[in-house]
């Protein structure tokens, strides 16, 4: 089967095309396992973390790819949920202990054997991939394929940081940086919460007009004050200063929620300028989010089908992972990245 392999870690400033059109034998299924042949997988900001090293993967060569829609081919011999030629999802959760007090407790995502899709084990940047029944996901039909894979990544774990904010409808809700997480979590506090405003902190100004005609009723610059405190921010920015600029707009008591796997360390030096009193006193709450469960990728599906939410898509094919990437790592973004299988 034809795969795109990385190798080892990459500068993607000095490396262009750091993944490699392969031909890789076929999966080998574990008993419980289902064979999936890929229709479509998205393409993910943590990719660029794998590849430049900040969560470097377990092994190489690695098949990346943790936003996987596409068809049961087979399964393993005790694997019964779903029959050939259903429609299912992969997301970031590959496999978690299921016997830790953190598993056991509805944390899987925190469990010291999380195994992450398209890290620790190949993902979707493949024409076929595999993974236990017990972690994939029937699609709702109102999706394509295109549109059901990025919900399952960006959607999922903004679902997760939208419920790490515990917010209360009629709350002030702030979201720092405004991508493909960005406008899927105001489209879910919209519909979760009708009486809450949501405040947009982003850099562009095509960002900032997406999100007031997406119903934001401020949008400003990540370094400006909303016109008022705001009780919960969701920050998905690879970036320091946002988070400094996030705490002097939260009001007192308020949460901010981190919504990013690693932070680029290029501006590391701005936390110096946390002033304690003026920014975290008054019991002012970090929270960062980690990974996600199966109940958040099947809640967020069932949500995304009642909303509903229909991700804008550019799609490209297998061969051109690095271009998405390099347009992702670029900022050259009109709608979430999918490669299209076939
Ligand atoms: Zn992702
Ligand atoms: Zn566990």
């Amino acid at each position: 089967m034809k795969a795109m392999v990385l190798k080892s870690i990459a500068n993607l400033v000095e490396t262009r095309s750091p993944l490699e059109l392969v031909d890789l034998p076929m999966p080998i299924l574990q008993e419980h396992d289902v064979l999936v042949k890929v229709s479509a997988c998205g393409v993910c900001h943590t990719e660029l973390d794998e590849i430049e090293g900040r969560t470097p993967p377990s092994k190489f060569p690695i098949v990346l790819g943790h936003q996987v829609v596409g068809h049961v081919e087979k399964g393993g011999g005790r694997a019964r949920r779903f029959k050939t030629g259903d429609r299912v999802g992969i997301a970031w959760i590959y496999s978690a202990c299921g016997k830790c007090t953190f598993c056991r407790n509805g944390r899987e995502n925190l469990c010291d054997e999380f195994k992450a899709m398209g890290r620790d084990v190949n993902g979707g940047y493949a024409e076929y991939t595999a993974v236990s029944e017990h972690f994939a996901y029937p699609i709702p039909a109102n999706f394509s394929d295109s549109e059901a894979a990025p919900l399952l990544c960006a959607g999922a774990i903004g679902y997760r940081s939208l419920r790490l904010a515990s917010i209360v409808d009629g709350d002030r809700i702030g979201l720092t940086g405004f991508g493909a997480s960005g406008h899927l979590v105001l489209k879910m506090a919209r519909y979760l919460y009708p009486r809450a405003n949501v405040f947009v902190f982003s850099r562009t100004e095509g960002e900032r007009s997406f999100s007031r005609e997406l119903g934001a009723v401020w949008a400003g610059g990540t370094d400006e004050r909303a016109p008022e405190k705001l009780h919960a921010i969701i920050d998905t920015t690879p970036a320091w200063k946002p988070l400094i600029e996030a705490l002097r707009n939260l009001e007192k008591g308020g949460r901010l929620v981190i919504n990013a796997i690693r932070k680029e360390d290029s501006d590391k030096d701005s936390l110096l300028g946390l002033d304690y009193p003026r920014d975290l006193w008054k019991e002012k709450e970090i929270k960062s989010v980690a990974n996600i469960t199966r109940q958040d990728v099947e809640e967020f599906l069932q949500l995304a089908a009642a909303i509903p939410i229909k991700p804008e898509v550019q799609e490209y094919r297998l061969e051109e992972a690095n271009l998405a990437l390099l347009e992702l790592k670029e900022r050259k973004i009109r709608g979430a990245k999918v490669l299209k299988m076939g």
